[in-house]
């Protein structure tokens, strides 16, 4: 059997960090199980964060209005992307996972991150609004977010200063890894590492290698099917009346972001639900 890919996109300058300790336990225990683990390092890489016109080689098609997403689908169509998205890309189309280890920066991704997003996950390579979320291009791969905090858990309850960090993470999961089609896995979380005695630490990096064991066959997130919605723009991409008129009994939303004005779901974003949403 062909031996298959993980893909770690790793954003943090010291190799001294948790979050190297971090990737380096995925490193270990996915080698030893016998994925190959590649590493996009950002920093390490110099990867660029801006989405610019160099992404583009050669003529524009609009060369009077510079529009990215136009012009780098174009470019990925025509082959003529640059080549430190190109390679990325390669990367991406070989992995069965994505693990995007990380620190929080701003209740999201380092900027070196999310232009590894912007530049990489380019229309007609990783969506179109034909292919999107449970249709989506890479509906076969799965994602996942792993990331430190400086706040405590307590600061990301529904209750705590922060807010639910079940919201915090609708946007980058739902929004860029879901609607490209990836199945996302749980986020794992390590709460305030920095804060943190030496064991908890050391305890919060066990529990890390003892969960990717069993990674790959875990279920993913529970997110709002295409099928329950209008898919056209006559339509608005909204509720079918018939998705609207089953959750009317419920009393809680179909996930963190379609909450329908109830209650949100709960543990909708960090947790896997054993209720399933119809079609
Ligand atoms: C621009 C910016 C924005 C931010 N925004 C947010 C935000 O919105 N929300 C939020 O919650 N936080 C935010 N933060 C804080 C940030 O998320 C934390 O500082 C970060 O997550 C800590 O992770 P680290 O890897 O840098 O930890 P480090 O400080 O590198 O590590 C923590 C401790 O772990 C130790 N360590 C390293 N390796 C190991 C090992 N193998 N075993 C045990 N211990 C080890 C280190 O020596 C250190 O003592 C922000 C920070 C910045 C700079």
């Amino acid at each position: 059997m062909a031996q298959k890919t993980v893909l770690i996109v790793y954003a943090h300058h010291s190799p001294g960090s948790f979050n190297a300790a971090a990737r380096d336990a995925a490193v270990e225990e996915l080698t030893e199980q016998g994925y190959k683990v590649i590493v996009s390092d950002l920093y390490a890489m110099d990867f660029r964060a801006n989405a610019t016109r160099d992404d583009v080689k050669g003529e524009l098609k609009n060369p009077e209005l510079f529009q990215y997403g136009d012009e780098s689908m174009y470019a990925w169509m025509e082959g003529r992307l640059r080549e430190d998205i190109v390679a990325e890309q390669e990367k991406v189309k070989e992995a069965e996972l994505i693990i995007f280890q990380f620190p929080l920066y701003w209740f999201s991704v380092p900027a070196i991150m999310k232009g590894w997003m912007d530049r990489v996950l380019a229309q007609g390579f990783a969506f179109s609004l034909k292919q999107m979320y449970n249709n989506g291009i890479f509906k076969d791969k799965k994602a996942m977010l792993s990331f430190s905090t400086g706040s405590t858990q307590t600061m990301y309850q529904p209750d705590g200063i922060n807010g639910d960090i079940n919201v915090v993470l609708w946007p980058l999961q739902n929004g860029v890894l879901h609607f490209c089609g990836f199945q996302v896995l749980a986020p794992q979380i390590f709460w305030c590492p920095t804060h943190s005695p030496p064991a908890a630490r050391t305890a919060m990096l066990d529990g890390w290698r003892g969960r990717l064991k069993g990674l790959l066959s875990e279920k993913p997130l529970t997110f709002a099917p295409c099928e329950l919605f209008d898919l056209s723009f006559q339509g608005g991409f909204l509720l079918h009346d018939k998705a609207r008129e089953e959750w009317k009994a419920k009393e809680v939303g179909i996930t963190t972001g379609h909450h329908l004005g109830k209650a949100l779901p709960p543990d909708n974003q960090t947790k896997v639900s054993l209720q399933s949403t119809s079609k």
